[in-house]
């Protein structure tokens, strides 16, 4: 399963086998220590932020595929 550590921090590591499950176990550490990101008052948008989000998550699966061959 893909493994992702936060794209903010790289404090925490959670897997996951979809980018929406991914988010969902992030949120808790999101509202936890980024809250600004999930209230929107971060100076990045949250378009931008999504993006390195779907990137990270891309660049995890892809290593997934390659150790699991
Ligand atoms: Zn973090």
């Amino acid at each position: 399963m893909p493994r992702m550590v936060c794209i903010d921090c790289g404090a925490v590591e959670y897997e996951a086998s979809s980018l929406h499950s991914m988010l969902v176990k992030m949120m808790p550490h999101y509202l936890d220590r980024h809250h600004d990101v999930i209230s929107g008052e971060a100076t990045e948008p949250r378009e931008t932020w999504m993006d390195r989000f779907s990137l990270a998550y891309k660049a995890a699966e892809e290593q997934d595929i390659h150790f699991s061959r």
